[in-house]
Formats: structure tokens, C-alpha cells, sequence
């Protein structure tokens, strides 16, 4: 895939770009090196000053932005200004409180003093994903700067503008000496950055295949790495819910970022007492969305990022139509030009069609029936992804069954999964390992350093 910004609402290549030659990479590596050993020996309270000017870039230019991210993968402009806000908003999470976070814990034992110690460990490379292409890079590079490490960005091939706009942004608030550097690379070219020993540890937030090969090639080299996949999530109505609530929330959780989040809701498991009233409601508003030019502050629903996505949801839903799913609503592409597709619900889905269990990487909800909570934790659990979940009940204890037993990173009872720069984020089963945002975030990427003062040297020095 050649590095560029194609509008995905028009097909239009805004800017392409040549791919970084080996000589060029080497050179930002060594700078990357050489700023390690600056970012390392700065206190929290200098990183924090620079976290905070990035947090009052992104503030003061979120409609500039917003409007980089809404050009190159059709995010509706309002909720691209909001990913912007939110990056502040991570910024400043982590300038508050990393020390906090990072400060030695002390532990009593036989020794004289012993604690652990959280150092930092270097250059960090990060494999980002387009769908939030500043968010995913943001909730890296906040506390990933402010534990003193340094970033290596390769981007998705199809936001370079972000990727470009990202790196100024860290330079302009005072990381000017290489602590985050963009590689315009292709993802052939991470291979050899995981081999070289300059290059620590590796986070990847993406597909499958793309985050077993990163997390091969870093464990060849015993190198740490921390994997967001993709997801399944179940969304769960059980009888006590608030219906309206639920299909309101159903409705955002299925269609934020035209469908393609990896946290958004895409199975939903409808006890068969309220699923008759759940579809007629939830079909009716997702046929309603406005769908066309993200950058229309009316549209709800703009194009996928690439031809690639909409052919491949386009095939997975027609395989389940063909093995025997009902189409409810959507099922065809929207207007003659750009990447759009119409909001999709179907039912009756068989357990051998893609919608079944597999990833819908756009406005496609797969909706089943069941007859009890014990069978909506089954099928909730029928599946290799773990990443998020939500459930809705108005019954305390029948939400214990589901917050025990689902096998995700996340369980969220009465609301929608969402990512907060407080609480942690990440998944289980083939959703990835390892977490970002909060405390264990921070914690990913350190040396967490074990001290043992023994009693005679404390003797010597008396
Ligand atoms: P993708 O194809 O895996 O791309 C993600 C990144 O990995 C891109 O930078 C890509 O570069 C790179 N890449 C691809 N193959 C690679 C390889 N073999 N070695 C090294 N790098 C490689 O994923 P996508 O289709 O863009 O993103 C959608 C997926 O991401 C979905 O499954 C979604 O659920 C998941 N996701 C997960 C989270 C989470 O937090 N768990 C968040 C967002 C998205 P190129 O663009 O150059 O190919």
C-alpha cells in the first residue's frame, strides 16, 4: 500500500509520499537516541510543562485537526474535533499525574531500604491504525513521554498527513530534539526497526495479522510489546432494561466512527422478551442516520476509510444474507462515488455466516435471540475476541453474572464501551495483551526495577 490521503468521501489523493529510505531511518534512530538521553534526565514537572503545551495545541487548533482526520478516513467532523479534544484531555491526564504513577514504591522486608523503581526503557515503536488517528497515537505518546521514554510513529499508509501533523505538534510544544519522530514507512519496512537493538519495545494497535507479526519479530528479539486487536463486542438487553436508553445507546455504539471502531458494539444478544420491541426500535433509527460528506456538521454517517474496507464488509454481509441471515435494514453501497455503505442490522444469522462472529469493520449490527441470561453469556463468550462488552439490566445481581463471566478487557453495565485517559484499556483471547491509559498504562513501557540496600551498607556509611 503506497504511503498517501485519498478522501474516502470523494476517491480524490490529496498527498502521497515516499517511503523513508534505510539511510533516513537510520538518522532518525540515532536522533531518536540521542533524545532518549535528554527526555530521560528531565524532571516530571519539565515533561509536564511540554505535555500541557501539546494539550493547548490540540485545544486551540481542534477544527484544523479535525479537519486533517475527516479528509483522510471520513470521520463525521464533529466527532473528529472531539478526538482532538480528547488528546488533550489524555495530555493533560498523564502531565497530572504520571509522577504519581511513577514515583518508587518502598516495600518492608530484611533489607536496610527496599523499593521498586519505574525507569524508562528508550525508544518505543509504535504501529498505529487510521481509524483514530490521533487518539490511538496520543494515548501511546502522553505516557509514554512522560516516563521518559522517546516514540517511533509508523502510521497507517492512508493518514501521513496525521502522522505529520502529530510530530509537529510534539515539536512545537518543546519536544524539539527527535523524542517523537514519524516514520513514513510501509509495514514491510517494521521488521528491520524490531531487529535493531536501538528499538526497545513495541506497541501495536491493529488487525490480527498485523499484531501477531509485530509482537513475532519483537519477541525474536526479547523485546516487550503490547497488542490492541480488534473486537466483537457483545452488546446484551436483558428484560429489566430501559429499552429506549439501550436502542439510543445501540444505535452510537454500532455506527461511532461509521462503524469502524474496535470497541464498537457489534453482536447484539436480545433476551427474547423485549426483542421484538428492541429490533423495531433499533432498525427504525439506524435507517434514519444521515449518511454522506463527513465534513457536513448534519452527517452521522460518512464514507469507510478505503475501497478495501467497504468491499470486504460489502462481502460479509452478502455471504450471510446468502447463508440464510435476514436483511433488516441497509445491505447496499450509498451514491456513486467515495466509500459508502448504509447502515446494515440483520438477524437469523447462522453460525457459519462472517456476521456471526466475526469483526464488522463498518455500520453492520448482527442481532440474536436468546432465552435466558445464562445463553446471553454464552453467546456473548462465542467468540475468539475479547476486547469490550456492555450490558443492560436494571437488576444488580443479574449484571454480576455478566461483569464475572464475560471473557473481555472491559465490561460496561447501562452504557457504552468507551475508552477513559482514568481507566485502563485492552483486551483478552485474541483482542491482544498488555493495557494502555491509566496507572497500567504507564507501567507498560518501564523498568520496573527492583532495589535492595542491604543492612552493611548502611553500616559502611555510618
Ligand atoms: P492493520 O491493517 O493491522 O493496520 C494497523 C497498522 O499496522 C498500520 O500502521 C499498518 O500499516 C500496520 N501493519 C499492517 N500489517 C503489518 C505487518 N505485517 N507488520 C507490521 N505492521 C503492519 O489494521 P487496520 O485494518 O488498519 O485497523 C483495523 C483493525 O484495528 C481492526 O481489527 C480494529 O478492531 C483494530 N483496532 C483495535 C483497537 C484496540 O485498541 N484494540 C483500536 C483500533 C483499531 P499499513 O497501513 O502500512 O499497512
Amino acid at each position: 500500500m503506497s504511503i498517501a490521503s485519498v478522501n474516502p468521501a470523494t476517491g480524490e489523493t490529496i498527498a502521497s509520499f515516499e517511503a523513508l529510505t534505510v539511510a533516513d531511518i537510520e538518522l532518525k534512530l540515532q536522533r531518536a537516541i540521542d533524545a532518549f538521553e535528554i527526555n530521560r534526565k528531565r524532571s516530571f514537572e519539565e515533561r509536564a510543562v511540554l505535555i500541557h503545551r501539546a494539550a493547548e495545541i490540540l485545544e486551540q487548533r481542534a477544527d484544523e485537526f479535525g479537519r486533517t482526520i475527516t479528509i483522510e478516513m471520513g470521520k463525521p467532523i464533529q466527532a473528529s474535533i472531539a478526538e482532538v479534544k480528547k488528546c488533550a484531555m489524555v495530555c493533560r491526564f498523564y502531565a497530572e499525574h504520571a509522577e504519581d504513577f511513577l514515583t518508587p514504591e518502598w516495600i518492608d522486608t530484611d533489607a536496610e531500604e527496599s523499593y521498586v523503581r519505574f525507569d524508562p526503557l528508550g525508544p518505543v515503536l509504535a504501529v498505529m491504525p487510521w481509524n483514530f488517528p490521533f487518539w490511538q497515537v496520543f494515548r501511546f505518546a502522553a505516557p509514554a513521554l512522560m516516563a521518559g521514554n522517546v516514540g517511533l510513529l509508523k502510521h497507517a499508509s492512508n493518514v501521513p498527513q496525521s502522522a505529520l501533523a502529530i510530530e509537529d505538534i510534539f515539536r512545537e510544544a518543546g519536544f524539539d530534539q527527535g523524542e517523537f519522530q514519524t516514520l513514513l514507512i510501509s509495514a514491510k519496512q517494521v521488521n528491520a526497526l524490531l531487529e535493531d537493538e536501538r528499538v526497545k519495545a513495541a506497541t501495536l494497535t491493529g488487525s490480527e495479522p498485523a499484531g501477531a507479526s509485530v509482537a513475532a519479530a519483537a519477541a525474536n528479539k526479547i523485546k516487550k510489546s503490547v497488542l490492541e486487536l480488534g473486537g466483537s463486542d457483545p452488546f446484551i438487553v436483558l428484560p429489566s432494561a430501559d429499552i429506549d436508553a439501550a436502542v439510543a445507546t445501540a444505535v452510537k455504539a454500532r455506527t461511532v466512527n461509521n462503524g469502524q471502531s474496535c470497541i464498537a458494539a457489534k453482536r447484539f444478544i436480545l433476551h427474547e422478551r423485549i426483542a421484538d420491541a428492541f429490533e423495531e426500535k433499533f432498525v427504525a433509527a439506524l435507517a434514519a442516520l444521515t449518511v454522506g460528506d463527513p465534513l457536513d456538521e448534519a452527517t452521522q454517517i460518512g464514507p469507510l476509510a478505503t475501497p478495501q474496507i467497504l468491499e470486504d464488509l460489502e462481502k460479509q454481509v452478502n455471504e450471510s444474507v446468502a447463508a440464510g441471515a435476514k436483511l433488516l435494514t441497509g445491505g447496499r453501497r450509498v451514491g456513486d462515488r467515495g466509500n459508502f455503505y448504509a447502515p446494515t442490522a440483520l438477524s437469523n444469522i447462522p453460525e457459519n455466516a462472517p456476521a456471526y462472529a466475526e469483526e464488522t469493520f463498518g455500520p453492520v449490527a448482527s442481532l440474536f435471540r436468546v432465552s435466558d441470561a445464562a445463553e446471553a453469556l454464552r453467546l456473548a463468550n462465542a467468540t475468539s475476541f475479547g476486547l469490550g462488552s456492555s450490558v443492560w439490566t436494571a437488576d444488580r445481581n443479574e449484571a454480576e453474572i455478566f461483569i464475572e463471566g464475560i471473557e473481555a478487557g472491559q465490561v460496561f453495565v447501562n452504557a457504552m464501551v468507551a475508552s477513559d485517559p482514568r481507566m485502563p484499556f485492552g483486551g483478552v483471547k485474541r483482542s491482544g495483551f498488555g493495557r494502555e491509559l491509566g496507572v497500567y498504562g504507564i507501567r507498560e513501557f518501564v523498568n520496573i526495577k527492583t532495589v535492595w540496600v542491604g543492612k552493611s551498607s548502611s553500616a559502611k556509611t555510618e
